[in-house]
């Protein structure tokens, strides 16, 4: 049986989830997006992923045709029809089809759309073993432009440091703001551990306020892991105990080497695994 899409609370095979060469969200990467995780069927912090839509909505002016609730239930339903338990989900509102040029007036019909799909997860190695990555030449979007707080379908910033990424043999890749600090990775958060503390950069470095980023902040503190978010250069990655990447779906993962330098004893480090184990734990919540 086919996937099923849902577009605007509606239900089709994934061969005819169509939506306009016309929409503004393919002419201008003009609309928002969420990527979340379901487990056991339920999908994780789903309110908190609803609430990051519309601000990033908001954000650009864009008005979602639904409820939360209404999009609320079309995860669910479309998780449900699809029998997806352990799943990926991608919530998309494009701006809707419009003319050629640029103006946001002349469209009509914000598209809101639901995929659903298994994951496909980072090999287990990479948990056990960590990641190596490097940093990339191009810089993270000024908030004065596209704010990175904005999970915008204006992904090309992010997608040319993959690139940058990928080229070097790595998964992920450091992005750096417009003052050389440290920012985030192209779909991850970042943390460091030195001397016993949790540090990651603040949302005011120019970041995606990533919603495993906050839970394992407060996995941390529940443990007496003191927490700061703060500003970071590549020294304090460099110098740093241990090291770790947050999000939806690579959930929270080890780096150990970046831009060739080892990080700590090369290994995942005691903080990380306890904070990759609290986690999954309150995934199974
Ligand atoms: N930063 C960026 C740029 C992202 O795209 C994402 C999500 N893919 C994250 C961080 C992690 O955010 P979250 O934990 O909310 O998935």
């Amino acid at each position: 049986m086919s996937l099923k899409v849902n577009i605007n609370g509606q239900l089709f095979d994934k061969e005819d989830a169509k939506i306009s060469v016309y929409d503004h969200g393919l002419l201008y990467g003009d609309g928002v997006f969420e990527g979340m995780r379901s487990y056991g069927g339920k999908v994780f912090r789903l309110q908190t992923h609803l609430d990051r839509l519309w601000e990033s909505a908001q954000a650009i002016g864009l008005q979602i045709p639904m409820t939360t609730e209404e999009v609320g239930n079309a995860v669910q339903e479309t998780l449900e029809t699809n029998s997806i338990s352990d799943g990926y989900i991608r919530l998309v509102v494009t701006r809707g089809s419009g003319t050629l040029g640029l103006d946001p007036n002349r469209t009509s019909h914000p598209q809101v759309i639901t995929i659903t799909d298994h994951i496909s997860l980072y090999p287990d190695e990479f948990y056990e073993n960590g990641l190596e990555i490097v940093t990339a030449s191009t810089v993270r979007n000024h908030p004065s432009a596209v704010n990175p707080r904005i999970k915008s379908l204006n992904y090309l910033n992010n997608v040319l440091a993959k690139m940058e990424g990928l080229r070097a043999g790595c998964v992920e890749a450091l992005m750096l703001n417009s003052q050389g600090h440290v920012a985030e990775c192209t779909g991850d958060n970042i943390f460091i551990v030195k001397a016993g503390r949790l540090l990651t950069p603040s949302i005011d470095s120019g970041i995606l306020a990533g919603i495993t980023r906050q839970v394992v902040m407060d996995l941390a503190t529940e443990d007496g892991i003191p927490v700061e978010e703060l500003t970071l250069t590549r020294h304090d990655l460099y110098v740093a105990d241990e090291c770790f990447l947050t999000g939806s779906a690579a959930e929270v993962i080890p780096v150990v080497k970046i831009d060739d330098r080892t990080i700590g004893v090369g290994t995942p480090g005691p903080v990380t695994r306890t904070l990759i184990e609290k986690f999954r734990e309150e995934t199974r919540k």
